[in-house]
This record gives structure tokens, sequence and C-alpha cells, in this order.
């Protein structure tokens, strides 16, 4: 078959990543960055083996995340963008140890610190925040639903996007989720909510962004939609659990796949729908302008 070479000027961007410190995190990031991966969005984690029990462990926890992404910047040349909040499962596992209301403080004001990363440049969002994916008692329900509304308020505050943990949604639990966002005086376009791994138009997302699980299946269904709308691994560097989730060079390999397998007659096109992802809707939802430094060289049908 007659082939071209093209070189593209598009971004390759994963919307939602954890890595540790360490040499199988820069490792990732290197997988990524060589194949053709330009921007990481680096959500924080705990590095401790249990969830943190005051804010100064946040505090750490913090700077360890962005630490860590200046690391990855300087080792692999991708673009890292901080994303902070307490993990509500965190909740989930101190209320035991520490008491249900000192539980919920500590979630609001490790909130708190993160709005103040956001407000000094050191990270680009709140994130994860939301509710559990798993059943849990009704104090404890009801003390993650207050710890999103000061969330989501925070967001609106602080004019940065949120991050959404939640179980995975169908249109019914998109439109329930708008309403709380939207409640909270938060723009339903930057209320993201990470790890959808179904696929749903956007007539059923209620205006609300997803950060699509970059799956074969999930990728060729949003291609072609105006968006906005993410794609991303959810990577996680745990050798404890291997498989857990998508390798970190996922994005990449699928955009590469996805150009250098379509029709030379829908090309255009198809470079066209990649900007959604890697271009539109982080100008929407972020307000930034992503490029890349060194152009994307495919070889591609003619
Ligand atoms: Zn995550």
């Amino acid at each position: 078959m007659p082939s071209r070479e093209v070189l593209l000027e598009l971004p390759i961007v994963d919307h939602h990543a954890h890595l540790r410190p360490g040499p199988s995190g820069l490792e990732a990031a290197g997988a990524f960055a060589s194949q053709g991966g330009t921007h990481l969005f680096l959500a924080t984690q705990n590095y401790l083996p249990r969830a943190p029990r005051s804010l100064e462990e946040y505090r750490t926890q913090f700077e360890t995340t962005e630490e860590l992404a200046l690391a990855v910047e300087k080792g692999s040349g991708l673009r890292v963008f901080v994303v902070l909040a307490p993990y509500p499962i965190d909740l989930v596992h101190v209320h035991e140890a520490i008491g249900l209301e000192r539980a919920e403080e500590l979630q609001h004001s490790a909130i708190d610190l993160a709005l103040d990363h956001v407000r000094e440049g050191r990270a680009v969002a709140l994130g994860e925040v939301g509710r559990a994916h798993f059943p849990v008692d009704e104090p404890v329900k009801a003390a993650l639903e207050r710890v999103l509304d000061h969330a989501l308020e925070g967001a609106k505050r602080t004019g940065c996007p949120a991050v959404l943990h939640t179980a995975d949604l169908d249109a019914l639990g998109y439109g329930e989720l708008s309403q709380r966002v939207r409640h909270s005086g938060l723009t339903a376009e930057r209320a993201v909510k990470h790890y959808a791994r179904t696929y749903v138009p956007p007539e059923g997302r209620a205006g609300l962004t997803p950060s699509f699980l970059a799956k074969r299946d999930v990728v060729r269904s949003a291609l072609g939609e105006s968006g906005p709308f993410f794609f991303e691994t959810d990577f996680l560097d745990d050798p404890t659990r291997p498989g857990v989730a998508l390798p970190l060079d996922t994005v990449a390999r699928r955009a590469r796949a996805i150009l250098t397998s379509c029709e030379p007659a829908r090309f255009e096109e198809t470079v066209r729908a990649l900007t959604i992802p890697f271009v539109e809707a982080p100008r929407k939802v972020y307000g930034l302008e992503l490029s890349r430094a060194t152009p994307l060289r495919l070889t591609v049908p003619a």
C-alpha cells in the first residue's frame, strides 16, 4: 500500500494518571513521551501505605506530587499538570481511626489547601473529589456529600475545574450529578467525570465533561463528537496491583493507531476529531493552550 510521511502539530494528552516517586513512574512517563505523548495531568495519591490523618500529611502528599511532576518534566520532556485534592475514599478509611467529624473536617481543610495550590499556580484543578464507588454507611455517605459540596463551591470560587471520582455513570447519573454541580454555582462543563468507562453521548451527559478511559471501543465511540471530552488511562504504577489500569502510553498508542490506519480521504477529519480531547477540551475546561514542541512524525496510507 502506498504511504506518505506527515508531520502533525497535534499534542497528545493523558488527562488522568497517578505516579509514585521512583524509577517506574519515570519509565512509564518516558514510554508515553516516546509514543508521541506531550501532556500529562498528574493526580495526587496517597504515597503512604495508609490515608493521611492530618493536614500536615496532606501537605507532604501534595508537595510530593508537585516534586514528582517536576521530575517527570525534566526526565521525559512531557508537560505535567498537577491535580490535587484529598481522595474521597480517604475519609472512608480514616474515620474509624479519628472519628467521622474530624475526618470530614480534615477533608474540608485539605480541599482548601489544594485550592491554595491552584491559586498559587502550582496545580490546575481540584481532584479527585466525589463519592465512594462502593456502598458505605449512611453517615459516611452524608459526610462525603457535604465534602463534595465544599469542593464544588471551592472550585467555583477559585475558578478551576473539579475532577470527579464517582461510580460509572449513565445518563441518569450524569443528570443527578450535574444538578449537584450547578447548585454549587460551578459551570457543568468544568466538572469532569473522570474514569468514564461507558460511552454516553453528549445529550446524556447534562453538560458535564467526561474523561473517557482510553479503551479501544470507548475511544472509537467518542471520536467524531464535538465534546468537550478527554481521554485518560488512570494509570497507577502500583507493583502490588498490576494491570489495575491501562499502561501510561495507551492514549498515545491509540492516537497513532487511529491516524496510521485511517483511510487517506478521512485523514484530515480524523486529525480534527483528535483535536477535541487534546486541544479543544483543555482550552474550554482548563483555559490551557496546548501545543507540541516538535511535530509528530507519522507514516500514513497515501
Ligand atoms: Zn485517579
